[in-house]
């Protein structure tokens, strides 16, 4: 058996993760994966029931699990309590917990979606890409002064470190997940102003040894931020540190035109987390109008890159693509000479299309 621990959290994400949950349980069905599942509190909803936004036995299940699925976190309801009761802390408490080192955001950009990207046809047409984000070093998490004098003036500073075992890590993690796809590495640094770009940039070169059979370039970050939006073809696997990662992977999600359909995986040592990239919603919550199709392709991750079930997530990917393709769409992507369909609907018909 395989347990997946799911953690539907505030807002929509009841209703994502009840879709996606029902689309595995029709996988399963299919590719007889024995999957389990298991149900706990994240946010807000943690909260209210337990005083704290994440709790450790919660923590523990996911630790003890196959692979976490996350719907979403927050809500007004809880914008004025203290941070660390924050629903959002219930993120943070994961990565940390779970020491969830990469981050993994695919943009593919759908032809029947095409028009929704603020980019010409022409230009994304065809662009399937996946960002892999070092997650928990680098500068937002390097020493930082909050506030200093020197001679008189009030100065503030944040510190940028990378040690060869963390971008080992990451750059390993990129060449293997680029020989699941189109077999290329472009990895993005600023080596020719920091330091600690220029030890990325030469540990990314010494990784690359082992993989001769994946192609590997590098690029700039201010270049890699201009290329995205003039050529977003021209990528495969974009290997970066964390504030660079988490600028470019923010571009690359509009590329696609919804976050509604942007799923996301959090790789850990022993457990990793899939999530969609959007938040709560709370201004469409229970009202059957969410997109699951974001947490559907995050479900569709987690048996790729946890339970290494390539076929059963190609199959859950096929389906989404044949669903769009017939033309459903719910409200977010709706546009005129479609077909509109709740969050309820276009689960059957994404499980009728498996
Ligand atoms: P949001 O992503 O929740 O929503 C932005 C807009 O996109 C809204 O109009 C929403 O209706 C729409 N939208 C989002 N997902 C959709 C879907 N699947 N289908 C259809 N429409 C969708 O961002 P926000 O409004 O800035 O934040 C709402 C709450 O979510 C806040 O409390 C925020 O802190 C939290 N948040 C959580 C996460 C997370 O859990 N990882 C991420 C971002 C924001």
């Amino acid at each position: 058996m395989k347990k997946i621990i799911v953690i539907p959290g505030d807002g929509i994400g009841q209703e994502i993760t009840a879709s996606a949950v029902k689309v595995l349980q029709k996988v399963d069905e299919k590719f007889k994966l024995g999957l389990e599942y298991d149900y706990r509190d994240a946010g807000g909803t943690s909260y209210e029931k337990f005083g704290t936004p994440l709790t450790d036995e919660a923590l523990d299940a996911c630790k003890k699990a196959d692979g976490v699925l996350f719907g979403a976190v927050g809500g007004k309801k809880w914008d004025s309590l203290p941070v660390h009761l924050r629903p959002e802390k219930a993120i943070f408490g994961l990565r940390k917990g779970l020491g969830l080192f990469a981050n993994l955001r695919p943009t593919k950009v759908y032809p029947e979606l095409i028009n929704s990207s603020p980019l010409k046809p022409e230009l994304v047409g065809g662009s399937d890409l996946l960002i892999v984000r070092e997650l928990v070093g680098g500068i937002y998490f390097g020493p930082r002064c909050e506030s200093e004098q020197v001679n008189g003036v009030e100065q503030a500073w944040d510190t940028e470190i990378y040690s060869v075992p963390e971008i080992e890590r990451i750059t390993k993690l990129a060449f293997e997940t680029a020989k699941l796809r189109r077999g290329k590495v472009t990895s993005v640094d600023k080596a020719n102003v920091l330091a600690a770009s220029r030890l990325w940039r030469k540990v990314v070169v010494d990784v690359a040894k082992h993989f001769p059979d994946v192609e590997l370039n590098h690029l700039y970050v201010d270049n890699a931020a201009m290329q995205l939006v003039l050529n977003p073809k021209q990528f495969d696997v974009i290997v970066t540190n964390n504030i660079f990662g988490d600028i470019l992977s923010d571009e690359a999600a509009v590329i696609g035109g919804s976050i509604g359909l942007m799923p996301s995986a959090s790789i850990g040592e022993l457990t990793s987390l899939y999530e969609p990239i959007h938040g709560s919603a709370p201004d469409i919550a229970g009202k059957d109008l969410a997109n699951p199709m974001g947490t559907i392709l995050s479900a569709a991750m987690l048996l790729r890159y946890s339970l290494r079930q390539e076929a059963a997530a190609k199959a859950i990917e096929a389906a989404i693509d044949k669903t769009l393709a017939d033309g459903w769409r719910t409200a977010d992507i709706y546009t005129d000479g479609f077909k509109k369909v709740g969050t309820a609907q276009v689960t059957e018909i994404i499980c009728d299309n498996l």
